[in-house]
């Protein structure tokens, strides 16, 4: 066991704890392969930066709650720190520090000039207000403002945030800042200096990854996707567009499942309307837990970490797993499903397309300027499939998953700038 993994107290071991773990299990493995010695290991594997703040929030009826929350920067040797902000109520400190670590290490795999950082709010958004969720966005940034800033660390969405929360974030910055400061925050709506082609961004890489891990012609090719929030739907609309037949999605309501595939526009509106796709007329219910197991061709979690363990592992059919989520497959199962064969496009790579998207609408702000649909798009693809073949000739040279050869690129890269820079003071 790796001197960089906490011994494990059964009681303490929350779900966060499992991110935080799999993480500096991936880490070890990268530091082991590029014979990193034990010092640069232990930078790699501590967060730079890391704030923890209380938020009070004025409930309608005048109460007074208050949440937690959080911003890690987990490295900024490359770049300024870079990654979303969650509002969940599982949210905890150590998966704040999880997802800002695989932010640093995805940025330097699809080679964009970022560090990685992470922020949540152990909050449900959905039992507030639309007041409420504003008052609660704007404290939690007044709290984390000494560490945000368009040269230092540059938030965007992530699960439960959205573009309006964007734009709370980037006007309470600005007001404090005495301008408008667009770059401060990615994600952002169009008339806040938003990109083209930002929204459907992570899906749209996701669906880049799958076609070319494929590699074959997607007509007919059977998937199944977990999560219909905005990168399971679109993803499962965008692998539809290209002739995939997605024949079940699923979203905390409950899986639908349509054997000739399902209408993914039809069910988006609905669920939409609905709150979810539980209910949809035009397909079969099926147990939540059942739609990993389906016998498909391609499975895409791309709901929330942990939802691939040993205990589902050893019954997933997909022999191609392309990951949406951000770690949605713990280690164990990770070699299980290594072991029986399956390909897995790891996360820092499958779901890169929101950061790179992130990254040009800041390029766009930070010149007063703004590309074509047509631009972003091309831009995105070049540096997702370039991304792609780098780990592909990566695994296939040294013998390494996918998951592994990203992590030797990225891990290699932030290990690289770190010490052509050397310390100081
Ligand atoms: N939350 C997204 C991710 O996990 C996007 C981060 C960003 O655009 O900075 O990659």
């Amino acid at each position: 066991m790796s001197i960089l993994v906490p011994s494990k107290t059964p009681a303490l071991i929350t779900p966060g704890r499992q991110a935080l773990d799999s993480a500096l299990h991936q880490l070890d493995q990268a530091a082991e392969h590029l014979g990193l010695d034990h010092g640069l290991r232990t930078v790699l594997a501590t967060p730079r930066r890391s704030l923890t703040v209380s938020v009070p929030v004025r409930r309608e009826d005048g109460r007074l709650d208050v949440v937690q929350g959080f911003r890690v920067q987990h490295n900024v040797s490359r770049g300024p720190a870079k990654g979303g902000i969650r509002f969940h109520p599982g949210t905890d400190i150590h998966e704040v520090t999880a997802l800002a670590m695989w932010m640093t290490w995805k940025c330097a795999l699809v080679g964009i000039p970022y560090g990685g950082a992470k922020g949540g709010v152990a909050v449900d958004p959905t039992g507030l207000t639309t007041r409420e969720l504003e008052r609660m966005t704007r404290r939690y940034v007044n709290e984390i403002l000494p560490l945000i800033g368009p040269e230092k660390d540059i938030p965007a969405p992530d699960v439960g945030t959205d573009e309006q929360t964007m734009a709370w974030i980037m006007d309470t910055y600005s007001v404090s800042a005495g301008y408008s400061v667009p770059g401060v925050v990615t994600g952002k709506p169009m008339t806040l200096g938003g990109s083209l082609g930002r929204s459907g961004a992570t899906a749209r890489g996701v669906q880049i990854a799958t076609l070319s891990a494929l590699g074959r012609s997607p007509e007919g090719v059977t998937v199944a996707v977990q999560g219909f929030g905005k990168v399971g739907a679109l993803t499962a609309q965008y692998l539809a567009d290209a002739g995939c037949k997605v024949v079940a999605v699923s979203d905390i309501t409950g899986a639908v499942y349509a054997s000739g595939g399902l209408d993914i526009a039809g069910l988006r509106t609905r669920a939409a309307e609905t709150g979810g796709v539980h209910g949809y007329r035009h397909a079969d219910a099926l147990p939540l837990d059942d739609l990993l197991e389906l016998d498909v061709d391609v499975l895409i979690p791309a709901a929330l970490e942990g939802a691939i363990t040993e205990a589902n592992a050893p019954r997933i059919r997909a022999r191609l797993i392309v990951e949406g989520a951000n770690g949605p497959t713990t280690p164990e199962a990770d070699e299980i499903l290594n072991a029986g064969g399956a390909t897995i496009v790891p996360d820092i790579l499958a779901n890169a397309g929101g950061v790179i998207v992130s990254y040009l609408e800041w390029v766009q702000n930070m010149q007063a300027y703004s590309w074509s649909s047509g631009e972003v798009e091309l831009k995105l693809r070049d540096l997702m499939e370039s991304a792609f073949s780098e780990v592909k000739s990566m695994a296939a040279a040294r013998g390494l998953t996918l998951r592994q050869a990203a992590h030797v690129i990225g891990v290699g890269r932030v290990a690289e700038a770190h010490q052509m820079r050397g310390l100081y003071p």
